[in-house]
């Protein structure tokens, strides 16, 4: 039977729990008698399999894998290259996978392209014949520019590279890569999915057989596996998902249209605005333009904005149930070069915000005192 989303992840991945559990058990074991289905936690655990299925059928993929962090997701995707094999990466992208391939991947012999994915004909020259993997972010973090996946997909497929999506802002509630030709989605599951601040994890899906055993095969030598508690942290999570990305888009929305508005704000980056460059292609390939969006001050007068909020609290992250305000320069873009950060445009007014699920008159009142501090 196809059941919608939110009953997809209302029951998780519906397996019978132990004794007849209803909230799938935490399965807090290393290792199992020998013989059965299981046999040590760092290849296989009952809860994070669980939570493994459930994020497939939400990606409408076929193999999900369940990580320590979003970063170890990535990693595994990286592991699937080898020595003298080229990648194309989208140039706006979370610090933390810049951080990777600039400290660890480079060094081991695979090159880096960075470009703007926004027209894949025009990136389609810094393909080489050695290229294996194209690696999008989408919207991008934090500038929230929004690629064209289906035409990248035809893209890697026409040079015989893979294609993998990071989709940490959107969930598959509102995009699903794999539907539009990706072969190989990424989440920060720390993020939306999981969706209280209190955990942090990474999940990778595919419908390939071929890619699902080679993953299975590196995660379990890599040993980056997400643990129990965390998987059913995350399994908890995902059953309020639908709920969560309706409220978090609704107060995003109305953020984003205050702060348009907002005299000391200079321009505000969300694709859910029809002002946005992309907004067409958003409504075409995705169902909702999530809780994220940054905006540009029009003055130096950052910090005060930042440290401003009674209920919008300066810290990293985003996707939880309370709202969050980042200065991506110093924070989540820290590792990407000054010259970099500036060309992409995360320079020194740049700010992001990720709306919780308090009520918008709230927020619109916090916003309003915290842009009131000069
Ligand atoms: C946070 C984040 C990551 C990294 O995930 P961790 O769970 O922090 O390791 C990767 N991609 C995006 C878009 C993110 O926001």
């Amino acid at each position: 039977m196809t059941e919608h989303f939110e009953t997809r992840s209302a029951h998780g991945g519906g397996t019978e729990g132990d004794r007849g559990a209803i909230s799938f058990p935490i399965f807090q074991t290393s290792t199992y008698k020998a013989g059965g289905e299981f046999s040590y936690s760092r290849c296989q655990n009952p809860t994070r399999k669980e939570l493994e299925h459930t994020v497939a059928r939400l990606e409408e993929g076929a193999y999900g894998f369940a990580f320590s962090s979003g970063l170890a997701a990535v990693t595994v995707v990286f592991s699937l290259l080898k020595a003298g094999d080229h990648v194309l990466v989208s140039d706006d992208l979370y610090g933390g996978t810049y951080r990777l391939i600039r400290e660890i991947w480079s060094r081991f012999g695979i090159d880096f392209t960075f470009a703007d994915l926004r027209e894949p004909e025009r990136a389609e020259c810094h393909l080489r014949p050695n290229t294996r993997l194209i690696f999008a972010e989408t919207p991008t973090n934090p500038m929230m520019k929004v690629l064209p996946l289906a035409r990248l997909a035809s893209l890697a497929a026409d040079h015989g590279a893979l294609l993998a999506v990071d989709n940490t802002f959107l969930t598959p509630y509102y995009q699903k890569p794999l539907t539009l030709g990706a072969d190989i989605v990424v989440h920060s599951g720390t993020k939306f999915l999981s969706g209280h601040h209190d955990t942090v994890c990474g999940f990778l899906v595919t419908s390939s057989e071929e890619l699902a055993e080679r993953i299975a095969l590196i995660s379990k030598t890599l040993g980056n596996a997400a643990a129990p508690f965390d998987s059913w942290l995350a399994l908890r999570g995902i059953q309020t998902l639908p709920v969560r990305m309706e409220q978090h888009t609704a107060n995003a929305h109305a953020a984003a249209t205050y702060l348009e508005a907002h005299p000391r704000v200079e321009k505000v980056f969300y694709p859910g605005l029809s002002s946005h460059p992309s907004y067409e292609l958003m409504k075409k390939q995705t169902s909702g333009a999530g809780g994220v969006l940054s905006f540009l001050l029009k003055d130096d007068g950052v910090e005060k904005v930042l440290n401003g909020g009674k209920l919008i609290r300066f810290a990293e992250s985003l996707g939880g149930t309370t709202s969050l305000i980042t200065y991506p320069q110093t924070q989540t873009h820290a590792s990407v070069p000054k010259d970099v950060r500036e060309k992409i445009g995360i320079t020194p007014r740049l700010l992001r915000l990720s709306l919780g699920l308090e009520h918008i008159e709230d927020l619109l009142s916090d916003l309003e005192q915290m842009l009131s501090r000069k």
